[in-house]
């Protein structure tokens, strides 16, 4: 290939363009990988998914070292070394960064750094330089969604300012008790800051099911969160000492915080890259529509991930990399599946996937529901687990599962074998003859089964 000609194109590197792009090589194609940050692996890797997930585990530490006295351990009071702290979860970073860089050039990637932008239906330029290519895929993901109004201050975080661990703030005020609000809320409550978490909706986690979100919300509060749903930031004003949060609606008045995260959502990056030179359709909210085989409107391009839309994860992103490179590669694949499941790594964490209680009821469809209450389970007394439910709402006629909500320790990687069950079109008898290790918190969801089947005796 010339040099700057493409076989086959993948903007962004994050879990859907890297994905892509090394399915691609794997299927025989010339790859070349765009994007402007050093390492390979987007936001997921380098201030998502990945980084957070080690700050919530530090969280947990701090969590279990502080309850060790309700099991007659103690080893003094907590320290946090906030910059050894920084250190380990960049290395963890560093790590899985490193190790996709050394998959790239094994699959033998072309890496290029730079921001791309369409010139043509098969041109683009990479920070200045023209490309041309037979085939690309738009993986450019999204961006934190800033609110209007609000006043220019270093003492707003994003969510990658949040990652970044600069300081623990004494106050901290959270817009938005989303997935990243609530994670971030776990990290900062645990590591000593007074939290506050102002959400918009009535409930926090919106669209999951409320009977889970009641036992994460009690939980969060117990761990000294303050929560106000039902509740809009209305002005914010920065002065040297405080930033002050007006609010209406559950509560109405002044907060005052050091430093405030908005954490409101994503908006997709599709009107970044001049899509409309190449006759791809971008919507107004920076959308780039595709089909299951995540084709554009330009048959030569695809697009995967954040910029296609709701939902945002990475796994999602990662599943459409794959089906975009075989498409592409003359095979049939496409995403034919609504079973996208969602974890807010909290604690205690909160999974769910398919239909919720609420959404069958709203659509009209038959349903019934089981569930288990972790009280009862002895694997989350004996680990010193708190409240938690396994609830499963299903067909009762076919006994297929249709949704399932956990939440609990654990709850995200026990969602696996429910949205295993549902996309095997699984029924209730299935997994409550399936024999469950005891003692496991995935006989919950045996037990919920069993529960709904009449044959349950551990209640
Ligand atoms: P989100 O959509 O999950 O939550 C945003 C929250 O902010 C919602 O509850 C919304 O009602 C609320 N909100 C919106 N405007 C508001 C306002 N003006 N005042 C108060 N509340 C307001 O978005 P997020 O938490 O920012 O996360 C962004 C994306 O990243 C999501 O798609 C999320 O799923 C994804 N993400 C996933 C994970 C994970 O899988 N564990 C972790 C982090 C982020």
């Amino acid at each position: 290939m010339a040099d700057n000609h493409a076989d086959f194109i993948v903007l962004g590197a994050g879990p859907g363009g890297y994905a892509c792009a090394f399915r691609a090589a794997d299927l025989g194609r010339d790859v070349v990988l765009v994007d402007p940050r050093a390492t390979l692996g987007g936001v997921c890797l380098n201030e998502g998914c990945i980084p957070s997930k080690a700050l919530l585990h530090a969280a947990e530490i701090i969590r279990e070292a502080r309850h060790g006295g309700d099991w007659g351990i103690s080893s003094g009071p907590v320290e946090v070394d906030l910059d050894a702290l920084r250190a380990k979860k960049d290395d963890i970073v560093g790590q899985l960064t490193g190790g996709l860089n050394g998959l790239a050039k094994r699959r033998k990637v072309r890496v290029v750094r730079g921001i791309a932008g369409f010139t043509g239906p098969q041109s683009l330029e990479v920070d200045g330089t023209a490309w041309t290519f037979e085939q690309a895929v738009i993986a450019v993901g999204s961006a934190p969604i800033r609110l209007p109004g609000w006043p220019e201050d270093d003492r707003i975080w994003d969510s990658t300012a949040a990652l970044e661990l600069r300081e623990v703030p004494k106050r901290l005020a959270i817009v938005g008790g989303g997935i990243i609000g609530l994670e971030m809320a776990t990290v900062y409550a645990a590591l000593g800051a007074k939290v506050t978490v102002i959400e918009f909706m009535d409930q926090i986690a919106p669209g999951a099911d409320a009977e889970a979100v009641r036992i994460l919300h009690a939980a969060l509060e117990g761990d000294g969160i303050t929560i106000h749903t039902g509740t809009k930031v209305t002005a914010v004003k920065a002065t040297k000492s405080a930033l002050t949060l007006s609010c209406e609606g559950g509560f109405a008045g002044d907060i005052k915080a050091d430093t405030a995260i908005q954490a409101v959502g994503r908006s997709a990056n599709g009107a970044l890259i001049s899509a409309e030179k190449a006759g791809v359709e971008v919507t107004d909210r920076g959308i780039i529509p595709v089909d299951a085989s995540c084709r554009t409107a330009n048959p030569a391009i695809f697009a995967i991930g954040d910029v296609t839309g709701n939902p945002m994860l990475a796994h999602r992103a990662t599943h459409q990399g794959h089906v975009a490179a075989e498409a592409a590669s003359g095979h049939a694949a496409a995403l034919d599946t609504d079973l996208i499941p969602s974890v807010a790594y909290t604690s205690p964490e909160l999974a769910w996937a398919g239909l919720t209680q609420a959404q069958a009821k709203e659509r009209g469809i038959a349903h019934k529901v089981a569930s288990f209450p972790w009280a009862a389970s002895g694997r989350n007394l004996s680990s010193g687990g708190g409240d938690g439910l396994t609830k499963l709402v299903y067909c009762p006629d076919s006994h297929r599962v249709l949704g399932a909500t956990l939440v609990g320790r654990n709850a995200g990687e026990l969602l696996a074998e429910c949205v295993l069950a549902m996309e095997m079109g699984a029924r209730l008898e299935d997994i409550a003859l399936t024999v469950h290790a005891h003692p496991t918190l995935s006989e919950t969801i045996a037990f919920a089964t069993e529960r709904a089947l009449g044959t349950l005796t551990d209640l």
